[in-house]
């Protein structure tokens, strides 16, 4: 298992990461345990700060909190200066409880309830990323109910899907995302938004992916925008202040991943800027990116117990875990690949290929396939590596299985975030109906 951060193997043999033994977790905070590396999160986000500033261009760097949405790392987020994207009242309620500066909050999604709406204009959050004209039109009557103005981008779809290691240039068209470019639906929404009294549109957003690891995709978006800019400069004489470039920045999950490093995706994007925006305005646009996976994921590790085995001679053989698709659904439901070791014995030779289960009711609840481990025993510690992004957000209860506590390491000390569930919470918000008994009736 490739060591991200702060990771690595101590004096005992066993995973050590942000200074703590994880052995002494697992006694600790119990099984399954997703701990997040606090060092290399700041680390990810410096990353993306010290480049912005590099390129002498006015920014935000937003954490697209849906990647990692907790309390605490909100705090984190806030501490390092990045803004913050929403996409629910869920998240929004989240990073307001953490303090999160609403004026750096960015509210995001293509079906923002007229409550969500309002509770986001009551807190003044900075901005509104509008995905269709419902939307619109929704914003600017409440917006003018309350007597106030509030701060728009549009999203558009310039016509390029980056995935992975290419890019396609047409097709995005059909999308539940934004407003497209080409058949004239952005212009439209520029038009409409310039025009409503009580929106003030700062510009335009764009989003081309995820896990991408080329600069190509990023660099014909921003030719496109620019584009769509001119000709929305010219015929309306509207401008842009601010240009969003979205995330989808790659990371390592294994090694057939090869991502840029943080600041070579920044300088291709600000250069690209740069070269076309130049032509078209006398001061160049405010640069916006909204990073996830890139900032929380290769920090993110989560520990497991290992339970029972099954040898299928000539077939397979399974290792199942105390947890599974409930805390980690990506491989099930994308066929996302991950790392393992036994984090109690880092340095025991790989001896088998082995499966990693899941312990739900679903033969898809598979970990990781094929995975080079030293001979597993029961007991034994089992640590997947890159699970800080869309894991913990993406939990679930299925089978009632509790989701897991979270912790941040950081210089031999570690800090519950958020608490293992208990029992009592998995119910806590069933009600038994009154015609219903609660005795046993059937006899
Ligand atoms: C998901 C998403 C992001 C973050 O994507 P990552 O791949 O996690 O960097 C940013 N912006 C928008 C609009 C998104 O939908």
């Amino acid at each position: 298992m490739y060591l991200h951060g702060t990771s690595k193997i101590n004096a005992l043999g066993h995973l050590e990461i942000g200074g703590c033994d994880t052995v002494e977790l697992k006694q600790t905070y119990s099984t399954p345990l997703y701990i997040v590396d606090e060092a290399l999160v700041r680390q990810r986000c410096r990353e993306y700060m010290d480049a912005f500033k590099a390129s002498g261009l006015a920014f935000q760097v937003a954490y697209a909190s849906k990647a990692f949405c907790v309390m605490a790392m909100c705090r984190l987020a806030e501490e390092e200066g990045l803004s913050l994207d929403v996409v629910s009242e869920g998240e929004l309620y989240t990073a307001l409880q953490a303090g999160f500066p609403a004026q750096r909050i960015h509210f995001h999604g293509n079906n923002k309830t007229m409550d969500e709406l309002e509770m986001a204009i009551e807190a003044k959050i900075g901005c509104f990323v509008a995905d269709n004209f419902t939307e619109l039109h929704m914003l600017q009557a409440l917006a003018a109910d309350k007597g106030v103005s509030v701060n728009v981008l549009l999203r558009v779809t310039p016509g390029v899907e980056a995935h992975t290691h290419e890019y396609i240039s047409t097709g995005q068209i059909d999308s539940k995302f934004g407003f497209d470019i080409g058949n004239g639906s952005a212009f439209e929404a520029v038009e409409l938004a310039s025009r409503s009294l009580n929106l003030n549109l700062l510009g335009v957003h764009s989003h081309i992916g995820s896990q991408i690891f080329e600069v190509e995709g990023f660099q014909l978006a921003i030719e496109r925008v620019a584009a769509f800019s001119a000709d929305v400069k010219e015929r309306l004489d509207v401008t842009f202040k601010v240009i969003n470039l979205g995330g989808g920045f790659g990371i390592r999950y294994t090694d057939e991943d090869t991502p840029l490093l943080v600041s070579d995706y920044v300088r291709a994007i600000t250069d690209a800027v740069k070269q076309y925006f130049a032509g078209i305005y006398t001061q160049l646009p405010e640069i916006w990116v909204e990073p996830g996976r890139s900032i929380v994921g290769d920090a993110g590790t989560t520990l497991y117990t290992v339970g029972t085995s099954k040898d299928i001679p000539g077939v397979r053989k399974y290792v199942a875990v105390d947890g599974g698709m409930t805390d980690n659904p990506r491989p099930a439901l994308y066929g996302s690949k991950y790392e393992a070791m036994l984090a109690n014995r880092g340095n025991d030779a790989a001896e088998e290929t082995v499966s990693i289960a899941g312990k739900c009711c679903e033969s898809g609840d598979m970990l990781i396939w094929d995975a080079e481990l030293p001979k597993v025993q029961s007991g034994d510690l089992l640590a997947v590596a890159c699970t800080g992004a869309y894991n913990y957000a993406m939990a679930s209860n299925y089978n009632r299985i509790r989701r897991p506590a979270v912790v941040f390491v950081h210089n031999g000390r570690g800090d519950l975030v958020v608490k293992r569930e208990t029992l009592q919470d998995l119910i806590s918000c069933d009600v038994i109906p009154e015609r219903i008994t609660k005795e046993p009736s059937y006899k």
